[in-house]
């Protein structure tokens, strides 16, 4: 058996013991007879696997009591349009920060439903930094203020959370849900698509403030109405059954295995330190993004020469290290370390990427 080093954005690596366990549960779930991809997602078995990943996932993030936790599938882009379908409902105006394609994508589709404002953008500098934030610039009285924590395809994140007052904050944490501690409490709304960093694609978790699950726009469909998913405890129609099983596996992971949160902060802070002292110190390759607003989880870099990155790229998928291609949009190299990772990869890729210094 084979496995390469794995540096996908989406769907990504996940954790070795994850899968070894789902390999030796496939024919036969906990003496059910039964593979969980064969289960209803009425049976006893699945209302305890959907149970135990929604508490697994209430303590490794300390999620309050006042907030739901929604199992949903449509991926992180049906959120573009459901946070406002159910929440530009009051004034009809929410406020955003462009920090890359994904939180453009999600303010475009916002503006479908209502005033969508932009309040900063980093795109004059190819969404290679967090811009400033001043609340004085922010919208009264939006009904919400949606950024984008961490963005994959750039390379960036927030250290600072935005002031916005009573104004409900929603983030799309796609690409950095579990990777550190994050205060729940600060946000009205939390969405991610599973893929990056929770388990396989299909599953979408959302964590709402209970007061922000309200009446929806007029024919909102309802499997977007918030309150359908809140009141079935995801269970409404057949819910992503397989990706919610991986997802508990993977909290047991974090939780066991990794230590928690603060645990994984650790680790994953010493990871990409390894490759960004390198990026530092390269007289071939650069990081893109400014040193303070750099992500833990997707790392860019390019050599300045498009045709040293293909060369680059090649050489790395020769020696097993693949995905590293940059998002189409912006070329260049781009390494994902999600928590699976494992620090050896990043030690691997750094020697492989020194040789390559060498030599070219
Ligand atoms: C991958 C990603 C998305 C898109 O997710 P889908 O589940 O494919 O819709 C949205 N936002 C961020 C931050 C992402 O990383």
């Amino acid at each position: 058996m084979k496995r390469v080093y794995n540096f996908s954005a989406g769907p990504s690596i996940l954790p070795e013991p994850v899968l070894q366990k789902a390999a030796a549960q496939m024919l036969d779930y906990e003496g059910s007879g039964q593979s969980v991809m064969e289960m209803s997602h009425r049976s006893k078995e699945f209302e305890s696997i959907i149970q135990s990943a929604e508490s697994l996932l209430r303590e490794v993030m300390n999620i309050p009591d006042n907030y739901k936790v929604l199992f949903l599938q449509g991926g992180a882009s049906s959120q573009f349009s459901m946070v406002p379908m159910n929440l530009m409902t009051k004034n009809g105006k929410a406020d955003f920060v462009l920090t890359g394609q994904w939180a453009t994508k999600a303010h475009k589709e916002a503006a479908r439903y209502g005033e969508a404002n932009v309040v900063a953008s980093s795109k004059d500098k190819t969404f290679s930094y967090i811009p400033e934030l001043d609340p004085s610039t922010f919208t009264k009285d939006a009904d919400y203020f949606h950024i984008c924590l961490n963005n994959t395809i750039y390379g960036t994140k927030y250290t600072k959370l935005p002031d916005t007052g009573n104004v409900p904050l929603v983030a799309d944490v796609s690409s950095c849900i579990l990777s550190e501690p994050i205060d729940v409490s600060k946000f009205g709304l939390l969405y991610a698509g599973a893929q990056k960093n929770m388990g396989p694609a299909g599953l979408t978790v959302v964590i709402i403030r209970e007061d922000l699950v309200g009446e929806p726009m007029e024919k909102t469909p309802t499997m977007f109405d918030y309150r359908t998913h809140v009141e079935n405890n995801s269970l409404y129609n057949t819910p992503p059954c397989y990706a919610i099983y991986i997802c508990k596996l993977v909290l047991e992971w974090v939780k066991n295995d990794m230590g928690g949160l603060e645990n994984m902060k650790k680790h994953n802070e010493k990871k990409a330190g390894i490759l960004y002292d390198f990026l530092d110190q390269s007289k071939l390759f650069q990081g893109t993004v400014v040193p303070k607003d750099r992500s833990l989880m997707n790392v860019p870099f390019i050599t300045g020469n498009e045709e040293l990155d293909a060369k680059f790229v090649k050489e790395a998928v020769a020696k097993d290290f693949v995905n590293l291609k940059g998002h189409r949009s912006v070329g260049g190299m781009r390494a994902s370390i999600y928590n699976a990772m494992p620090i050896e990869g990043v030690e691997k890729l750094v020697d492989f990427m020194s040789a390559f210094e060498k030599n070219n």
